[in-house]
């Protein structure tokens, strides 16, 4: 949630923090500001709505002057959206400004506090008792006056600060919030997340909890939580500039759906060798293997959706206990694990502040934990004992696509090899599959290579009030996938069903006009499906069958088909997403939906 910029260099700082606010929109989108220091004076300038608003109401940048600042694009938590609400929030004398992400959770506190000071607020938010503290607070030096500041605050936050006397410099912390330090030449950076500052460097830094960080244009100190200085060793991040560009697609996330075919590549591709799964540094052998009594999976939202389809396909081969769980849910519930338990947390930006409050539970109560992330360095990617990258490449849109499919395969290439560890999968079907996972990216390809059917399918549907998605077994585990997807970004309300459980309850929704798609890919479970769907239609709702070309039936039974590529039954969930992703997509565009960046949602959900 929420973007944070900050600069330090030669360059006029009020268009770099914009377009690094554009970068980081995906994170937050209903307000934004930027505020720079020009001759011991910070000049703020915020608006609700999008950095569209913001450029236009700075001139592009060309209305503030001065070569160091911070900016902010906002995620509300604590007041409405609004001009006052929005980020960045000065101190009453106006000498502090400061950019926060996260939530002080003993704001109301500090607030009576301070107010009792005769400290005047001008804002709802919890973050503006930042700025006023450090005015509070103030003692002549920068670093100690912050050290008491965050001593006194409770809750997440990552911090970016400015102050009207010390030139040139930008101060950093954080807890529990993601922020890095871009090391430039002759300039440096603070961002949520590198690709705000991947177009001046490829150098970053990444803060510890309690980390504070000074940046000057030529030299960045860092000091640890007692304010000793740190050395931190920076990282090199080779992702380019153009893989956060929309390259002639019209939105991220049909770009980043036509990406499945490298990323599921990227994903699976470094850990085969020969027909070894090879993952990273993951110590996998019979040992630790056969002491594994349980796998719990824990997510939010699709990573969690990525999980149920990873319980299907790891207790059908590994024969363990697979248990999913909601992050959210996870942390409050005493969960039962220990040594005997494997944890798997999944986070696209391995910053989900609800996955990595689990990991770290899971953790202290003895469970080993493996992160499957997409970004390199992030929180939940450094807190695991083990982790595996997607490598899935940036991910912009806020609705994942390519983040899960990625996800997906992780899982398959985890079960597996604990399968063959275990022997509970023989050597040829082992084989198989690996070649179905190997053979993944082209039949993606295949796919994309005709749309014609799921763009008109969305055309048909982008009216409906209601669309309902139904499967059995690893189907329905793909359904919640693509009716969250079709919620996301197109607002009308979808939901998954079990199809066998339509008959105890939801069946009574069902009336002229429902739109079904029933995902029937699993050959077992074909004429089970197909009675389902005449349910359906008996009470004259429409049916289109997602399932590959081989199965003639199914197309004579359906009202209408969109057909995946013929594969395993085991693997299919990859394809059904590819296609639901893109019927998301375009019943979204056929609605005027803002696609990329839908109402209420941010893309990295860093409170909880
Ligand atoms: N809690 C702060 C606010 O509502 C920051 C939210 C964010 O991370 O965007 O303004």
């Amino acid at each position: 949630m929420c973007g944070i910029i900050g600069y330090t260099g030669g360059k006029q700082a009020a268009p770099v923090l914009l377009k690094g606010l554009e970068r980081l929109e995906y994170r937050g989108y209903d307000s934004a500001g930027i505020a720079v220091i020009n001759n011991g004076n910070i000049n703020a300038i915020k608006t609700a709505g999008k950095i569209s608003a913001l450029a236009e109401k700075t001139d592009g940048g060309s209305k503030l002057t001065g070569t160091t600042g911070i900016g902010h694009t906002r995620w509300a938590t604590h007041g409405a959206p609004s001009d006052v609400n929005s980020h960045p929030h000065l101190s009453e004398n106006g000498e502090f400004a400061v950019v926060h992400n996260g939530i002080i959770e003993n704001f109301a506190e500090l607030k009576s506090e301070l107010t009792a000071h005769d400290v005047h607020f001008t804002s709802d938010t919890d973050s503006e008792v930042i700025a006023q503290l450090l005015q509070y607070l103030y003692d002549g030096d920068m670093i100690r006056t912050l050290r008491k500041a965050v001593t006194r605050l409770i809750g997440s936050y990552a911090i970016g600060i400015i102050h009207a006397y010390s030139p040139d410099t930008v101060f950093a912390v954080r807890k529990d919030n993601p922020l890095v330090v871009g090391l430039g030449s002759n300039e440096n950076f603070i961002a949520s997340d590198f690709a705000a500052a991947l177009e001046y460097t490829h150098d970053f830094v990444q803060l510890d909890d309690g980390d504070i960080a000074k940046l000057t244009p030529r030299a960045v100190t860092f000091y640890d939580a007692n304010g000793k200085s740190a050395v931190k060793t920076p990282y090199r991040v080779d992702w380019d500039i153009s893989q956060a560009e929309k390259d002639g697609y019209p939105h991220f996330m049909l770009k980043e759906i036509y990406e499945q075919p490298k990323a599921i590549t990227n994903t699976v591709r470094p850990r085969v060798k020969g027909n070894e799964i090879v993952l990273d540094r993951i110590q996998f052998d019979a040992g630790n293997v056969n002491r594994i009594e349980r796998i719990d999976i824990v997510g939010c939202g699709s990573a969690y959706h990525a999980g149920i389809v990873g319980k299907h396909f790891m207790e059908k081969y590994c024969r363990i206990r697979v248990n999913c769980e909601l992050a959210s849910e996870y942390i409050y519930s005493d969960p039962i694990t220990d040594c005997r338990t494997l944890t798997l947390v999944i986070s696209q930006s391995g910053e989900t502040a609800d996955t990595l409050a689990a990991l770290r539970l899971a953790k202290k109560r003895g469970s080993h934990t493996i992160a499957i992330v997409n970004v390199m360095e992030s929180a939940i990617a450094r807190d695991a004992d083990d982790v595996l990258y997607t490598y899935a490449g940036p991910e912009i849109a806020v609705a994942t696509t390519k983040g899960y499919t990625t996800q997906v395969a992780a899982l398959y290439l985890i079960g597996l090899k604990i399968a063959k560890i275990k022997h509970t999968v023989s050597d040829a079907r082992y084989n198989e599959l690996l070649k179905e996972l190997l053979d993944m990216p082209k039949k993606i390809e295949v796919l994309l290579s005709d749309i014609s059917d799921i763009k008109s399918y969305a055309e048909k549907f982008s009216d409906r009030k209601c669309v309902f998605f139904i499967g059995r077994g690893t189907d329905y585990a793909a359904s919640l996938e693509g009716a969250l997807k079709l919620k996301e970004i197109s607002y009308i309300h979808a939901e998954a069903y079990a199809a066998g459980e339509l008959k105890h309850g939801t069946i009574s929704l069902i009336e002229k006009g429902t739109a079904t798609l029933a995902l029937i890919t699993q050959s077992d479970l074909y004429t089970k499906m197909l009675s389902n769907i005449k349910a359906v239609q008996s009470r004259d709702g429409t049916v289109v069958a997602v399932s590959s070309q081989a199965n003639t039936k199914i197309s004579e039974t359906a009202d209408g088909m969109l057909v995946i590529p013929v594969c395993d039954d085991d693997v299919t969930p990859i394809l059904t997403a590819v296609t639901l992703q893109l019927f998301a997509y375009y019943t979204a565009f056929e609605r005027g939906c803002d696609i990329d960046k839908p109402r209420n949602l941010a893309k990295s959900v860093t409170v909880e």
